[in-house]
């Protein structure tokens, strides 16, 4: 952890106050027990600000569970290693790019598909919804 991500942590979000994990035992969001990792998840999955969440963590690097996502799976969607839709479907900069209204023709150079995926996943993002709408 650099002292910008460090400095982002200590300067939590208002967000936050409103999320389904205040008041809950903090160590269930480490991410590194597997079976507290999968409640802090199933939590997550339940919390009106997880897409805020999950986005903030992924801009701000900060480890642990966030937005439902570890941090090995933020990880790996930063060095663009994604290439199933399940994989996808975890990372929240895909989400919310997909579910943006940024033109097709931009996240198709972006991520180096062509336009009529960017339609398709979108379609399936906006169908599916994963629970994030909010
Ligand atoms: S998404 Fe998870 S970590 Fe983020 S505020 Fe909600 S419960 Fe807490």
């Amino acid at each position: 952890m650099n002292l910008d991500s460090l400095y982002a942590a200590l300067r939590t979000p208002d967000f936050l106050a409103q999320g389904a994990c205040v008041r809950q035992d903090a160590t269930l969001w480490d991410d590194d027990d597997r079976a507290k990792s999968a409640v802090a998840k199933a939590i997550c999955g339940t919390c009106p600000v997880q897409r805020s969440c999950a986005e903030w963590a992924q801009a701000n690097e900060i480890a642990g569970i966030w937005g439902g996502i570890d941090t090995a799976t933020r990880n790996k969607g930063r060095r663009g290693k994604f290439t199933t839709m399940e994989q996808r479907r975890e990372n929240a900069e895909w989400l919310s790019d997909v579910l943006s209204k940024k033109p097709a023709i931009e996240l198709a150079a972006k991520y180096g598909r062509t336009e009529r995926t960017i339609y398709r996943w979108r379609e399936i993002a906006q169908r599916d919804d994963y629970g994030l709408a909010s």
